[in-house]
């Protein structure tokens, strides 16, 4: 059976272990000599440039017990060999984005998880509206926006003089006009299923279940080079038993007594990390005979905070050394406190605080800060058998009294131990690279886990795919961990502060020091609501980002610098309201050709592509006109780097697109007036009447007012660079070709051989 052959309807937990279809494709088996993990060696030898191997980097990830479960299985051992692009452990919202993006770029990958199942409710559930905006570049935000429930206010709750709570404010959950979507909540077993849905429309790569890694090898003379197979990897196949770990089945209170509800505690950090049980099972069950060496180009590590791929590079999370418990508790409630269908933050005078977070199908969702524990200090694993859900529901009812709250039907509940901690690296030579859990943790108030793991792997998985086919030189790799490591700091910081302002007593009056003001918890809550949108990211200056400033003091300290006769800096002041760094805001544009309004978004679709968006301005002026006739020709020349970086046979816009959008009047203009690179011609399509928009009044949705709200000079214009990702990366004068041809050279590999690109 197919993984994503699972039936969509997750309220029945699939049953059968999901056996690969993938591996089929790969070669038959054959006698191959293991190298490492052939007894069953859980860690990593590094190899050299001479071929020396080197022991593992953290000596920890090589515990003797670790090493000495070897249970005799000789090199005779049926092994099948296999080659892939991109092989990703972990199928969590982070790997399956990664896969996502991948299947649609025809490579060849891999995706394995040790459970037999994705999962089919609870744990996270916030979706920022950045991550909607990028579910529809892949075509899918409708289903999440039509199932999810949608958070438009938070109400703040605080206890009066009398020490009684009571509303106190409220404010909009999502910074009005930020974002076409608003914030919204579902639960990560309905994102999972339709990233499975999407990758399954777009390419044969099945999540392998049941599967997990048990030897690594990395081979560093073969680093350099991206055509080659720097990575072996030893994978082996858990028993259906051991890839369905038990749920808990309890604390559902119905009528006529207990009856099941599943508990997220098998998934939870509180209980003991069961991945080296994982790999002696692996090795001793009746399919045991089913190991497999892939060789890989890449390797993805998504599996989560206690990330074996971690451990085999000896990488650390660095970070405070608390941890915080969390009780989480998803329930039919019923109550009498009015705001029970907002999304509330309630401090009591001193039972503690709660999140409430109201769900679809009823549900509300009750977050609770249960205790702290000294990670430092042994570990610290709190005691998950006082952990109940009666627990978490008592502690609710205190903080909510004299409001009455209860419940008959409970869908789900956890308690999970997090600490806030950052990975030290996030990539070993841009070949193996960790992202998600693996290299943050942080508290779930502000709705930011899954989130930032998906948009982590949004941000390496288009930059993996330019790599792999030839477009971009491998340095483009190294922004990934310039720019994510930037923002998973900024992320642990700002869940410090936020923690301490929700977790926190509430003052008693203006002298009590050691409370927490709840003016300040407001206002920290408002200016938190921009970045907990997502749409704070604001990638610093680096090959890709055309900005003023440091690229290490602006990301995270990796060398992303552009070669000085590469180096390109855009005038902002052209585009006043579109921060380069940031993602391209979205107003409404008219299609040239049929009228019809188009969010500019919508046009960025993540296929892959890099962008040049000319903003013409007014065509009606000669100048303006003939400036685009000037910049057509340039580009439409053969030796024009668009011809240049596009490979041979492939269509003009495959590598990089471009749009324009004119000031208007729509009806000032034909779209045969401007040159042909504004619109391609091929001889089976005829023109492409895609490209070309205007700024006007549509028919029944208004105007966007583009120009006034990108802060655009209709009468100058401006154009833009942006990344297949949406983020932007240069503005500039609307004709400056060499600008643009400069920075594309910057990290770009012309694609066809002898001729020169006419590049500044
Ligand atoms: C119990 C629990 C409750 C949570 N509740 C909330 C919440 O209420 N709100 C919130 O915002 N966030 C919550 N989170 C955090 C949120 O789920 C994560 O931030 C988010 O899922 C991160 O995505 P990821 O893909 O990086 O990792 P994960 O979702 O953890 O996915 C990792 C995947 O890797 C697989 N894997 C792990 N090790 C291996 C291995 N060795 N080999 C193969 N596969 C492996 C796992 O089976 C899993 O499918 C919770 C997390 C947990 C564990």
């Amino acid at each position: 059976m197919r993984s994503s052959d699972l039936t969509s309807e997750e309220g029945t937990q699939a049953k059968g272990l999901v056996v690969h279809g993938h591996r089929r494709k790969w070669s038959p088996p054959s006698p191959y000599p293991l190298k490492v993990g052939l007894r069953g060696m859980v860690g990593v030898l590094r190899r050299t440039a001479n071929g020396t191997a080197v022991a593992p980097r953290n000596p920890d990830s090589l515990r003797a017990d670790k090493i000495a479960f070897g249970l005799g299985l000789g090199s005779a051992l049926p092994t099948t060999e296999g080659q892939v692009d991109v092989l990703i452990v972990g199928a969590g919202p982070a790997g399956l984005m990664l896969a996502n993006w991948l299947s649609r770029t025809g490579l060849s990958t891999r995706i394995v998880d040790k459970r037999g199942t994705k999962i089919f409710n609870g744990q996270a559930d916030g979706l920022q509206c950045r991550t909607l905006e990028i579910f529809d570049s892949f075509d899918f935000a409708h289903r999440v926006w039509r199932e999810s429930n949608h958070m438009l206010e938070i109400c703040l709750w605080n206890p009066d003089e009398n020490g009684q709570i009571r509303r106190s404010d409220r404010i909009p959950d999502t910074i009005p006009g930020i974002s076409r979507f608003q914030q919204v909540v579902l639960h990560q077993g309905r994102i999972e299923r339709f990233f499975l849905d999407s990758i399954k429309k777009h390419s044969d790569i099945d999540v392998e279940r049941g599967v997990l890694p048990t030897a690594f090898d990395f081979d560093d003379s073969k680093a350099a080079d991206f055509n080659d197979y720097p990575i072996t990897v030893t994978l082996r196949t858990l028993s259906e038993e051991d890839a369905m770990p038990q749920q808990q089945y309890q604390h559902q209170k119905t009528a006529d007594g207990q009856s099941i509800a599943s508990d997220g505690l098998f998934r939870s950090n509180l209980t003991a990390d069961d991945t080296d049980d994982l790999v002696r099972a692996a090795e001793t069950n009746a399919r045991a005979d089913q190991v497999e060496s892939v060789k890989a180009k890449f390797l993805v590590g998504c599996d989560g905070a206690h990330s074996w791929v971690r451990q085999q590079l000896g990488f650390k999370l660095e970070g405070d050394s608390t941890d915080y418990i969390w009780g989480v508790l998803d329930i039919i409630p019923v109550t009498d406190f009015p705001d029970i269908r907002q999304r509330c933050a309630i401090h009591s005078a001193s039972a503690g605080s709660v999140m409430v977070i109201p769900r679809e199908n009823k549900l509300v969702r009750l977050y609770i800060q249960l205790q702290a524990t000294e990670h430092a200090q042994g570990g610290g694993k709190a005691d998950r058998s006082r952990i109940t859900p009666d627990m978490i529901l008592q502690s609710a009812q205190r903080i909510l009294h004299p409001y009455k709250l209860t419940y008959s039907y409970c869908d789900w509940w956890t308690a999970y131990q997090i600490g806030q901690r950052v990975g030290d690296q996030f990539s070993l030579h841009e070949r193996v690279f960790l992202a998600g859990d693996a290299v943050h943790t942080h508290s779930p108030k502000a709705g930011q886990g899954m989130n930032v793991s998906m948009q982590d792997t949004y941000n390496l998985g288009w930059k993996l795919a330019h790599v792999l086919k030839g477009y971009s030189e491998g340095s483009l790799l190294k922004t990934y961990q310039s720019e994510r490591r930037r923002i998973a700091r900024d992320l642990i910081e700002f869940d410090h502060r936020f923690s301490r302002l929700f977790s926190g007593r509430p003052a008693k009056d203006v002298m009590d020091e050691e409370g927490v003001s709840m003016e300040e918890f407001k206002n920290a809550f408002e200016k938190g609501n921009e970045f907990a949108s997502g749409i704070a990211v604001n990638y610093g200056a680096s090959v890709i980002v055309a900005k003023e400033g440091d690229s290490a003091e602006q990301g995270d300290g990796t060398d992303v610098r552009t070669q000085e006769s590469h180096r390109v800096v855009s005038k902002p002041q052209l585009a006043t309201a579109i921060p380069v760094g940031k993602r391209m805001p979205s107003f409404k544009v008219l299609n040239q050709s049929d009228a019809r309004p188009w969010h500019l978004q919508e046009l960025l679709k993540s296929n892959g592509r890099w962008r040049i968006i000319v903003f013409a301005g007014q065509l009606t002026a000669p100048q303006n006109m003939q400036r685009m006739k000037q910049l057509g020709a340039r580009l439409g020349a053969p030796s024009s780097f668009l011809h240049q970086y596009t490979p041979a046979g492939q269509p003009i816009d495959s590598v990089i697109e471009i749009l324009t959008i004119h000031a208007g009047p729509r009806t000032s203009l034909e779209l045969l007036d401007l040159p042909e690179a504004f619109h391609p011609y091929s001889e089976q399509q005829g023109w492409d009447y895609w490209k070309v928009f205007v700024d006007d009044q549509s028919y029944h949705e208004g105007h966007g007012q583009a120009y006034m709200n990108y802060g655009i000079d209709p009468s100058r214009g401006a154009s833009l660079i942006i990344r297949p990702d949406q983020y932007v990366s240069w503005v500039g004068e609307v004709d400056d070709y060499d600008e643009m041809a400069r920075f594309f050279s910057g990290f770009m590999k012309p694609q066809t051989a002898g001729k020169e690109v006419d590049a500044a």
